[in-house]
């Protein structure tokens, strides 16, 4: 037995069905009428969580004053700070370091990698686990240009296309540079990419490439990534010190109004 609202549902499904097999009949296919301009706009700014009218705004006050953000962020931006200034002694942090991470995903884990590799001493927050992160979920694969058709120069053009044009050029360099030695660290460090019979390392096309260039360990890069990382991460622990469960909610600035340290708060 199906709720009311459902029956709802069902009976319009029932009532136009007829309609739909003759469609089919005459077409081979079910047909969908493409909407017009002014139906598509009416769908996009009443439901779309991007187009509707109140989903962006101006944050109102503080060093990102004027930015246009999401309206929820903007309000968390506005928000009282959770710290109580008077109670904390800046002069007595409970840890100091060379390097601090904030975020367990693959860029976190990486970066303390890196930085211990460099020889710094880190430390690594992250709110819940070491790879509970957006990276664990990725899936289809990561870019490189390394393919002999391929080069940074050709990765690069098909980024700034794909942003539209408002990507920040120097970041897209460092990104399309850096790819193909990054899929070399990520391999030396025991991630099982994707390979074809005679071991060439396999590459796939992806959204927005005029060239193969994803890099894949089946259907589960992400956490094939993020296994190894964290792997690595446990064998250093003698080294890079790392807190779960462990937020950032505010950060510190030196004299310089630099970032040079953050509150964390135990979950
Ligand atoms: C389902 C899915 C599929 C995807 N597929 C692909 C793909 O195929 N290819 C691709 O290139 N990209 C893909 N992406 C995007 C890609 O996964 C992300 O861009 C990338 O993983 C971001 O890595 P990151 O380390 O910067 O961030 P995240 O992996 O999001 O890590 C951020 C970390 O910071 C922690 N954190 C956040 N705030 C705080 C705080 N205040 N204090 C302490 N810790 C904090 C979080 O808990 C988390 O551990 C996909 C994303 C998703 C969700």
């Amino acid at each position: 037995m199906y709720p009311e609202y459902m029956m709802e549902s069902i009976k319009k499904v029932e009532a136009t069905r007829a309609e739909r097999l003759e469609l089919v009949r005459k077409h081979g296919k079910m047909i969908y009428p493409g909407m017009k301009e002014d139906e598509r706009a009416e769908v996009l700014d009443n439901f779309h969580p991007d187009y509707k009218s109140d989903a962006r705004r101006k944050v109102k006050v503080g060093v990102d004053k004027d930015l246009i953000l999401t309206t929820e962020v903007a309000d968390m931006f506005e928000s009282y700070s959770r710290i109580d200034i008077d109670k904390f002694d800046l002069s007595k942090p409970d840890f100091e370091t060379d390097v601090f991470v904030i975020g367990g995903g693959s860029a976190g884990m990486s970066a303390a990698l890196v930085a211990n590799e460099n020889g710094s001493s880190v430390l690594l927050a992250t709110k819940l686990r070491l790879g509970d992160a957006n990276s664990m979920m990725a899936q289809g694969g990561i870019q490189a240009a390394d393919g002999a058709d391929d080069s940074p120069a050709i990765h690069y053009l098909d980024i700034v296309g794909g942003g539209h044009f408002d990507n920040k050029p120097e970041l897209v360099e460092a990104l399309v540079q850096d790819a193909p030695k990054s899929i070399k660290w990520l391999e030396d460090l025991g991630v099982m990419f994707d390979r074809e019979k005679d071991g060439k390392i396999t590459v796939k096309s992806g959204g927005g490439t005029s060239r193969n260039r994803m890099h894949s360990a089946r259907d589960y890069t992400g956490a094939a990534i993020c296994r190894v990382l964290r792997d690595e991460i446990y064998n250093k622990a003698d080294k890079i010190k790392y807190l779960e469960y462990t937020a950032a909610v505010e950060l510190i600035l030196n004299e310089k109004k630099e970032v040079a340290g953050a509150f964390l708060y135990h979950l």
